[in-house]
């Protein structure tokens, strides 16, 4: 636990939701008086309220008032960057999104950082919220990134090599700008905005463009030792198999990714641009477009299995965004992740489909930037006297 109680009890309901005074007492061993002063202080401070009365029908006495991050304390931006265009969105505390914008794309990253920084300024404007309450900005791309030195590794969907795009987007924005790989955007996302808070362990798997894949390991998110932890797209499925973008050959990416699945309609001349129609031309007995999306999701639900297998979590989210994934895909998907997961693993796995809109990613940059802010320490302007250095722009 943070040695500084302020930040502690942010990072506690960061984690757990909103929680009463007796139980943070409890969880950080202080007293009753001591706990009701330093909530006190976060109230006045815009930081916390008092949330919804927790009433338990079943107990006597008061009901307990829960106390909660305060939603209109700070906002933030998240940028996705994709293929097709940058879906932004301005989203506050609890992840409720207050505006949202699709912003043009390019694979050039000055013109990107201008596009975005325009996008952005056009965001706030259109919000009514004042420019002094932004807390921070992330962007989040499909790649191998380097979240503490803020630069883009690798992105074979950009075509990008050792970007530093975050310096570019905040020197045109001015707002503290954080880089993230987009499945760990979407982990981050799932455990503070979403249904993950209760769970310590679990993973997620993103299913767009590409496949993405990231995991939270005792409440935080695993990065790995150089940030590749969750390459999933690029596991090798089938030896001697295509050859991938990456360089390699029989990637999961080859195989169940959006692209080959429509490449491998393509080669069949089967009359389907989107993974939709392939699905319908497979609901009325097309032979090859059941081929297609079986093969796909027997390569998929086999990586999945690896994944539970070598994480084991309590929780695996399979995020796809809304028509990518249909009835027959996910029905193969989940009979092969079952055929290929062990027994005593499955019965305590929990497997959750989930149809995402398309500011999925947007939303899970913007928890980024609240996750940065609400628990990273800021060396730069903590301050000596142990002081609360949350709240603090370095701009
Ligand atoms: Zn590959």
């Amino acid at each position: 636990v943070n040695t500084d109680p302020k930040r502690a009890i942010l990072e506690i309901l960061v984690d757990t939701g909103p929680q009463s005074r007796a139980s943070l007492a409890e969880m950080l061993g202080l007293s009753r008086a001591a706990l009701s002063g330093l909530s006190r202080d976060l109230i006045e401070t815009g930081m916390l309220r008092e949330a919804e009365v927790a009433y338990d029908p079943n107990k006597l006495g008061r009901p307990s008032i829960l106390l909660e991050l305060d939603p209109g304390h700070g906002y933030f931006i998240g940028v996705s960057i994709e293929q097709q265009n940058c879906p932004a969105v301005l989203a506050d505390m609890h992840g409720e999104i207050i505006a949202e914008a699709i912003l043009p794309t390019s694979s050039t990253p000055p013109i990107l950082a201008d596009i975005i920084a325009r996008g952005v300024d056009d965001l706030i404007r259109g919000s009514g919220i004042g420019r002094e309450k932004l807390r921070g900005l992330s962007v989040t791309l499909s790649g191998f990134v380097d979240h503490a030195r803020r630069i883009c590794l690798q992105s074979a969907i950009l075509g990008w090599q050792g970007v530093e795009f975050a310096a570019m987007v905040e020197e045109r924005t001015g707002f503290p700008t954080s880089l993230e790989n987009n499945a760990n955007a979407a982990a981050v996302g799932e455990k503070l905005f979403g249904r993950g808070r209760d769970s310590a362990d679990f993973s997620v798997v993103t299913f767009g463009a590409g496949i993405g894949c990231a995991h939270y390991i005792g409440g935080q998110l695993f990065r790995g030792h150089a940030g590749g932890a969750g390459e999933l797209a690029h596991c090798t499925i089938e030896l001697d198999g295509a050859p991938c973008r990456c360089g390699k050959r029989g990637c999961l990416d080859t195989i169940a990714s959006h692209h080959a699945v429509i490449g491998a309609a393509r080669e069949a001349r089967l009359n389907a641009e989107s993974v939709q129609e392939i699905e319908a031309l497979a609901q009325i007995g097309d032979a090859s477009a059941i081929r297609i999306l079986h093969r796909a999701g027997s390569a998929l639900g086999l990586a999945i299995s690896h994944v539970i297998q070598l994480m084991n979590p309590e929780r695996v989210v399979v995020a796809s965004v809304e028509g990518m994934m249909g009835d027959l895909f996910r029905t193969v998907t989940r009979q092969s992740l079952d055929a290929h997961v062990l027994r005593s693993l499955s019965a305590v796995t929990e497997i959750r489909f989930d149809d995402v809109n398309q500011n999925f990613w947007a939303r899970g940059a913007a928890a980024i930037a609240a996750h940065r802010y609400l628990t990273e320490d800021k060396t730069s302007d903590a301050s000596a006297e142990g002081e609360l250095s949350v709240g603090k722009s370095s701009a």
